[in-house]
């Protein structure tokens, strides 16, 4: 049950005061970068709803501590992505050695640093760095903040990152890291010292020629521009110009790419538009859902508009809505912007987790967190493809149910690398010094995903597996080469 169902037969209770049922602060998206408001109101999760049915806000969204430790969704995702390395391998037979080194992070740092907050206390965040390979070229991966961010998480995470990079042929190896925070619960201020605290924890372990962070969940452009500013202002002056790319997905002022903000979801469409056009398939009036209404889902959603096709069921982490006449991807995200989350959209009804999962449409577009097509949600859905924004929105029990009902599936290290496809762009037009055209980005973003959605699908045929397998095959196979051409030092 989710709010929209809670808010039926309330009675207004007081805040409830114990520890355990403590309300915090929530909102969602790029929580409070701008805004910063702190309201007070309803748990816009929970399903006790004799404890937490409290008056709902008037902006923003609620969560309890209940509901923070019930968001759980963890299942060991490292060692979910390193038996898809074992799958591929069996299929493929590659060199035992190269698996084996695949298998391992090359380093992990984890930093524990102290931030003034506001109130004059320290606290002590705990971040983490891990660098998955870097033989292809520097170590690239995205930065999170969410509360559930660990360890395993990040490895399994960079790992992907390696694989993505691998798929598409652009020079860069695979990393990832995080802070294991809940943003909203920071002022702006709190959340910019956080941010440039852990850069310079990081210290020399990231660098434009080395290791170069990006935007993923709960980051964002602002982030990146204060992550560029404390490296740069911790550098020698001589050197500090010669650094602008030491992040990617920065604002454009500051040396960002146009393109790159919706370029993970333009992605997703480019590989959506090829699917329909090999199998025939008119996306003009064609429906689908989306789940996470964030960078990566909210621009697929629009891009999906103009192919003519009709969204009909959104889920966020505020809730889940429905509209069978349509929902338009534009309004909902001036809405989003404005409310925090796709909650009380007045155009759409309220319904359910599993009506969200059961909706018949003809595309699903997970982009919200990994492991969110479970078993139960498999079994649910009622879809021709699922093109996968996420990262490992799939879990293994999840892709089983998704190979016995036939669904196609575009998966997450290809469908979802338009992001670093334009964020290698955005690297060389800062070591060059050049500004491309958006025209420019779009054509070279479409050349290379489509080639890479090519590899994989040729190589799906050739192996006669799935195309997740399909894809980690692709990727271990120039992996693979580059090791054996040169060889292992000393
Ligand atoms: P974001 O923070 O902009 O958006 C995340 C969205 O997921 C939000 O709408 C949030 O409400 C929703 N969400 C979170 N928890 C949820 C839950 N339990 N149920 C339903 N919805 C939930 O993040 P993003 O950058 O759009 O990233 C989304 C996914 O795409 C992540 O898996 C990320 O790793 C992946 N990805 C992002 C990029 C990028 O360029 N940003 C590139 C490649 C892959």
């Amino acid at each position: 049950m989710r709010n929209n169902d809670l808010k039926k037969g309330l009675d207004l209770k007081p805040l409830p005061t114990s520890k355990e049922w403590k309300l915090l602060y929530y909102q969602h998206g790029r929580p409070g970068l701008d805004e910063g408001k702190k309201l007070k109101g309803l748990c816009s999760y929970c399903d006790l709803q004799s404890i937490c049915g409290l008056p709902k806000p008037e902006t923003g969204v609620w969560r309890c501590e209940y509901y923070k430790s019930k968001v759980s969704r963890k299942s060991n995702l490292h060692e979910n992505v390193l038996k898809l390395v074992e799958k591929a391998q069996s299929v493929n037979n590659f060199d035992r050695d190269i698996a084996k080194i695949m298998a391992e992070t090359m380093n992990e740092l984890v930093v524990h640093f102290p931030v003034k907050m506001d109130d004059d206390h320290v606290k002590v965040f705990t971040g983490y760095r891990v660098q998955h390979n870097n033989a292809l070229g520097p170590f690239k991966g995205g930065l999170r903040f969410h509360p559930m961010v660990d360890i395993d998480e990040v490895r399994a995470l960079a790992t992907m990152m390696t694989w993505k990079t691998a798929i598409v042929n652009i020079p860069f190896g695979g990393a990832k890291g995080g802070i294991q925070i809940d943003p909203a619960d920071y002022s702006p201020k709190e959340l910019e010292r956080i941010a440039r605290r852990f850069t310079f924890a990081l210290g020399n372990n990231i660098g434009p020629e080395y290791d170069i962070p990006a935007p993923d969940v709960n980051t964002n452009p602002k982030i990146m521009a204060w992550i560029q500013d404390t490296y740069m202002s911790t550098i020698a002056p001589d050197e500090r110009n010669r650094c602008l790319h030491v992040v990617t997905g920065k604002p454009i002022d500051s040396g960002g790419s146009v393109g790159r903000e919706k370029a993970t979801g333009q992605g997703v469409v480019f590989c959506i538009e090829k699917w329909a056009q090999d199998n025939g398939f008119n996306l003009k009036g064609a429906t689908y859902s989306v789940q996470g209404y964030g960078n990566v889902g909210s621009w697929a959603a629009r891009l999906m508009k103009m192919n003519g096709s009709k969204m009909i069921a959104v889920e966020d982490v505020t809730g889940s809505i429905k509209n069978n006449q349509g929902i338009d991807p534009d309004d909902l995200a001036l809405y989003v912007k404005e409310h925090g989350g796709v909650v009380d959209y007045p155009k759409a009804k309220a319904i359910s987790h599993e009506a969200f999962f059961s909706t018949k449409v003809d595309i699903f577009i997970p982009a919200a967190l990994e492991n969110a097509i479970n078993k139960d949600a498999a079994e649910l859905l009622n879809v021709k493809l699922v093109a996968e924004g996420a990262n490992g929105p799939t879990d293994e029990d999840g892709d089983e149910i998704l190979q016995r009902k036939k669904i196609d599936v575009i998966p997450d290290i290809l469908c979802n690398s338009g992001g670093v496809i334009v964020s290698y762009f955005e690297w060389l037009q800062n070591k060059r010094s050049e500004f491309w055209e958006l025209d420019e980005i779009d054509t070279k973003l479409k050349k290379i995903i489509i080639s890479a959605y090519d590899r994989v699908r040729d190589a799906a045929e050739k192996y006669k597996v799935d195309w997740r397998t399909a894809a980690q095959i692709v990727a271990l196979y120039r992996l693979e080469m580059v090791y054996k051409e040169r060889g292992i030092f000393p």
